[in-house]
C-alpha cells in the first residue's frame, strides 16, 4: 500500500516536472526589502563543472563592476534611470556579454543590437533595435525616451537619431570579437535540424542552445521610490531576417512601473515575446496582488511551460527582489541599500 502510495507520489511529481517544462531556481535572497539595484548579464548553460577559477573571477569582477557604477548613482541621490542606464554601460562595454561590444553575430556576420529602458515613475520607455553602429545602445534608448515623441526606433533610423543626439557612433567593426565570430561558426555548423526561419529545432525542455547569451539588464530603485528598468542585447547567434528578440519590446524583455515593480528579462525571445513576460510579472502584482517573488517564479514557470527558457530580475518599490530562471544558471547580482553585494552564477 505504502509503496503504490508513493509510486504515486513520484509519478504525479514526474508529471507536474514534465507540465511545468524545466524546474524554476529561484533562491531566497538574503537582504530582502533592502534592495535598491539588482543586474543580470545572461541566462544559459553555466555550470560550476564547466566554470574555471580564473573564468568565474573574471564574471564576479564584471558583474561588481556594474553593480557599483549604478550603486554610485542611487548612493548619489540620482534617479533609478541613471543606475540603470550606468549598470548597463559597463556591460556593454565589456565583451564578456553579449549586448554592445561583445554581442552576438547574425548569420550574415553582422552584429543586430537592440536595448529598452523604462522609467516606472512616468512609465515612459525608450528602444532601438537592430542598430550596428550605436557603440552603447542603452544610451540611444533612453534618448529615444526623452528626446523623441516615439518609443521604439529601428535599424538606420535609430542611428540617424543617436548621431543627431550626440551620442557615441562607431564603426560596425568595433562589435567583432574573434569568441563571437567563433561562437557563429559553431552554431552554422550545428544548425541542421532547423525550422523555416534557421532557428535551431528545440524540443520543449531540452534547455536552449547558447546561441543567445549573455544579454544585460538592471533594474532599480532610487531614493524617491521611483523604479526603473533597462536590457541591451546583440540578440541571438545566428538569427536572420531581422529577427528582434524581447528585450527591446516593452512588456516583453523590459517593464517598469512604480505601482509594481521593475523588471528585465533574458533568455529565449520568442516565448518572453509571446508570454509578454514582464508586463505579465507586473499584472500578477498589480491584479492578483502577488508578492514580486511568487509573480517571478508564476512567470518563468508559465515560460517553462511553453517550451522556453531563461530568467528575469524583478524589484518592487519596497525593495523586494526576484531572481527566477530555469536554466542551468543566470549571472546576477545585487546590492542593498547599504552596499552589501551579492553575486551568483549557478543554479545552487
Ligand atoms: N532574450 C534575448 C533575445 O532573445 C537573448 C538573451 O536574453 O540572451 O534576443
Amino acid at each position: 500500500m505504502k509503496r503504490a502510495r508513493l509510486c504515486f507520489l513520484l509519478a504525479a511529481s514526474f508529471l507536474c516536472h514534465i507540465a511545468a517544462g524545466q524546474s524554476v531556481t529561484s533562491q531566497q535572497l538574503p537582504g530582502q526589502g533592502q534592495y535598491v539595484l539588482l543586474i543580470h548579464g545572461g541566462a544559459g548553460t553555466i555550470l560550476r563543472s564547466k566554470m574555471t577559477s580564473g573564468k568565474e573571477k573574471v564574471y564576479r569582477e564584471a558583474l561588481e563592476a556594474a553593480l557599483k557604477a549604478g550603486y554610485a548613482k542611487i548612493k548619489d541621490g540620482q534617479p533609478a534611470l541613471e543606475a540603470v542606464q550606468a549598470a548597463i554601460r559597463i556591460m556593454e562595454d565589456n565583451p564578456l556579454f553579449n549586448a554592445g561590444k561583445g554581442a552576438v553575430f547574425t548569420h550574415g556576420g553582422r552584429n543586430e543590437l537592440d536595448a529598452a529602458i523604462m522609467d516606472g515613475n512616468t512609465r515612459k520607455a525608450g528602444a532601438v533595435t537592430g542598430v550596428t553602429t550605436i557603440k552603447n545602445p542603452i544610451d540611444a534608448a533612453r534618448a529615444v525616451m526623452e528626446r523623441s515623441e516615439h518609443v521604439m526606433l529601428s535599424g538606420k533610423g535609430a542611428e540617424q537619431f543617436a548621431k543627431q543626439c550626440g551620442l557615441t557612433i562607431v564603426r560596425p567593426k568595433y562589435f567583432y570579437t574573434e569568441e563571437r565570430w567563433q561562437g557563429l561558426q559553431k552554431a552554422i555548423r550545428d544548425e541542421a535540424p532547423k525550422t523555416k526561419v534557421g532557428h535551431r529545432q528545440q524540443q520543449p525542455g531540452t534547455g536552449f542552445p547558447d546561441y543567445k547569451f549573455g544579454t544585460v539588464g538592471a533594474v532599480a530603485l532610487d531614493r524617491n521610490g521611483n523604479l526603473a528598468a533597462g536590457t541591451s542585447t546583440g540578440g541571438m547567434t545566428n538569427k536572420r531576417f531581422g529577427r528582434i528578440g524581447d528585450s527591446p519590446v516593452i512588456g516583453a524583455g523590459t517593464y517598469a512601473s512604480n505601482k509594481t515593480a521593475a523588471v528585465s528579462c533574458t533568455g529565449w525571445g520568442e516565448y518572453f515575446i509571446r508570454n509578454v513576460a514582464a508586463y505579465d510579472l507586473s499584472a500578477l502584482m498589480e491584479y492578483k496582488s502577488m508578492p514580486v517573488k511568487e509573480a517571478g517564479d508564476a512567470v518563468i514557470t508559465k515560460i517553462g511551460s511553453s517550451g522556453g527558457n531563461g530568467g528575469l530580475i524583478a524589484l518592487d518599490r519596497n525593495g523586494n527582489a526576484a531572481m527566477p530562471f530555469n536554466t542551468a544558471g543566470m549571472y546576477r547580482a545585487a546590492i542593498t541599500k547599504d552596499g552589501k553585494i551579492t553575486i551568483f552564477l549557478y543554479n545552487d
